[in-house]
């Protein structure tokens, strides 16, 4: 049963290119509702496990490298559907083939930094989420 949550973060890039505001308004402008929201960094351990799925791809410890060199914005977010429409709203994966219009097409720099993680199911944005959020978080 759907959810109607994701999780997202804005990545290392576009904290440091100044794009939290802008991408926040497109979230919001989207019909988003932020549920939780803080600013943090993640430790080397803390990116191995939030992206232990990719272990064995051979950008692995360059994405971990790239998630850790700076602060992000990690949120859960909900909609009708959020899954399936904020991955619509970020675009692909690779910023050069991102639709127009779409947060990666707009503000990532490169397939690696491509400036916002979306969750890819209603099991992962939970699991995601709660490896970001507490229950003190008010999720
Ligand atoms: N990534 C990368 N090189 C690649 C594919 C992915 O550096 O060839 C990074 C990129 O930051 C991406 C993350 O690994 O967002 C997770 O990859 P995934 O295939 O899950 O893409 P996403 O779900 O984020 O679109
Ligand atoms: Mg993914």
């Amino acid at each position: 049963m759907a959810t109607n949550r994701t999780f997202t973060m804005l990545k290392p890039d576009a904290v440091e290119n100044g794009h939290i505001g802008a991408i926040l308004e497109k979230i919001n402008a989207a019909g988003f509702r932020i549920v939780a929201m803080k600013m943090t960094q993640l430790s080397k351990l803390d990116a191995e496990a939030f992206y232990a799925i990719h272990s064995e791809r051979p950008f692995f410890g360059e994405l971990v490298e790239y998630m850790t060199s700076g602060p992000i914005v990690s949120a859960i977010l909900e909609k009708d559907n959020a899954v399936e429409d904020f991955r619509t709203l970020i675009g692909a994966t690779n910023p050069a083939e991102a639709a127009e219009g779409t947060i990666r097409k707009m503000y990532a720099e490169s397939i690696a930094a491509n400036a916002v993680h979306g969750s890819d199911s209603d099991d992962n944005a939970a699991i995601e989420g709660a490896f970001h959020f507490s229950g003190r978080d008010n999720y």
